[in-house]
């Protein structure tokens, strides 16, 4: 199919891009969305994902209120899509369990906790024990959050029913490579594909993921975003079922493993590790490295032995974007009008906020919130502190 042009091109059909696409299009536009690989191919298509607190995108406020906001968002977008397209997302209302197992560790989450103003419950070690009976005495909790606001979302299903939602409000998803932008003056008419083609539009969104600092050659700009290992092991067990709810250990061991998470499904367990090393190369590594799977088993399995009964059922690991300092990288490009960049973490609870913001950045409508700590434009400078995923990657804990 040819296509010549088009009122907004999104680039990268990942969670991010197919709901720029899926809100662009609603507003009526002629939305392309050009996607080197496939639908859902990239990080969105390797994530656990959970919406709702997450205690390391707290700090700054900025972020925190950001990520709540997104989370809320998300949580409203996620069953409407799954509605719309018939396509089950695995949306579900699921408390967040987030364990200490270090006194810095309490003594962070309780400060973190009511900076986030949610409806939460602080427990003792006897309560934990009491939540999760399996849980082993001889390992030391000093405490856990209780978090009632959190929900998770197959990341890879939402990504598809956002595509096919979009794709019946009239946006169309074609398989090619981006190579380049068409520049003419100080403003952005179109893009060039690997196939040669040019496709014609002055609105760009680059919705690329770990691949954003191919952009950045294009634009002559700094846009520096990792990927960063998140490792994950899918576990069958049979054995009395474990509390349900997303587990988090801090305090747990010092980075690459900065945290443990557990989510349930049924009777398959995902546990997984983020913050593992960065990969400078974006190429896309979705290898679980052996000394990842040993360290997640282990501590899972001290933490809760019943899970020695469990097999490895599969493995789930992708590279998460993560800008230099740790926050997104929201909004319009310096010196090319018309191109607009949506890149980082938490892209899934985030997604639904995101996509609203490229349509509002697209159709230039009063913003929901300020973009000033996102601004691509930041990275002229050096980077003064590392938020996010980053901090917590840094050994704070
Ligand atoms: C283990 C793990 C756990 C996570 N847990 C959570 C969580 O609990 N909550 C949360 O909110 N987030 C979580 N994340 C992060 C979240 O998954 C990402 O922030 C989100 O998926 C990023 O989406 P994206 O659309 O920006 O990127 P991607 O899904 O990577 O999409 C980018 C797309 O752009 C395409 N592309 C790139 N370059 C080009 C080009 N030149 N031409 C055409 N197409 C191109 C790629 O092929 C890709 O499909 C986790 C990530 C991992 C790996």
């Amino acid at each position: 199919m040819s296509i010549k042009r088009a009122d907004v091109i999104v680039i990268g059909a990942g969670l991010v891009g197919s709901s720029a696409a899926y809100f662009l299009s609603k507003e009526g536009l002629k939305v392309v969305v050009l996607e080197k690989n496939a639908v859902g191919s990239g990080t969105s298509g390797h994530a656990p994902a959970s919406l709702g607190l997450s205690l390391h995108y707290t700090e700054p406020p900025v972020l925190g209120e950001m990520s709540r906001w997104g989370s809320q968002q998300t949580m409203e977008l996620a069953p409407a899509v799954a509605q719309e397209t018939g396509i089950d997302v695995h949306f579900k209302m699921h408390p967040y369990f987030i364990l200490a197992f270090s006194p810095q560790a309490w003594q962070e989450i309780r400060r973190l906790a009511p900076l986030q103003n949610l409806d939460y419950e602080l427990l003792t070690p006897a309560e934990c024990y009491q939540r999760e009976p399996q849980l082993n005495r001889e390992v030391e909790v000093y405490g856990a959050l209780w978090v009632h606001w959190a929900a998770r979302v197959d990341a890879y299903r939402l990504n598809l029913a956002l595509a096919r939602a979009a794709e019946q409000q009239g946006a169309q998803f074609l398989t090619r490579t981006v190579t380049a932008l068409v520049k003419e003056g100080g403003k952005v008419a179109g893009v060039l594909t690997s196939n040669g083609e040019p496709i014609l539009s002055d609105k760009v969104v680059l919705a690329m993921g770990v691949w954003t600092p191919d952009a950045a050659k294009w634009l002559g700009i700094p846009l520096p975003v990792h990927a960063i290992k998140g490792e994950q092991l899918l576990l069958e067990y049979d054995g009395p079922p474990i509390l349900d709810a997303h587990w988090h250990g801090w305090g747990i061991s010092s980075p690459p493993m900065s945290h443990l998470l557990i989510t349930r499904r049924g009777n398959s367990y995902v546990l997984g590790t983020t913050g593992g090393p960065s990969n400078e190369t974006y190429v896309f590594d979705n290898t679980t490295r052996p000394e990842a799977e040993h360290a997640i088993i282990s501590f899972a399995t001290r933490l809760l032995p019943c899970l020695k009964a469990a097999t490895v059922a599969g493995r789930l690991t992708g590279p998460q974007p993560i800008p230099d300092d740790g926050l997104p990288i929201l909004g319009p490009v310096p010196d090319l009008d018309g191109v607009y960049v949506i890149a980082g973490n938490p892209g899934v609870q985030c997604c639904a906020s995101w996509g609203k913001l490229a349509r509002d950045l697209v159709i230039g409508r009063p913003l929901a919130y300020s973009l000033k700590p996102f601004l691509p434009e930041r990275f002229t400078k050096p980077v003064q502190a590392k938020h996010g995923l980053l901090a917590v990657g840094r050994g704070r804990l």
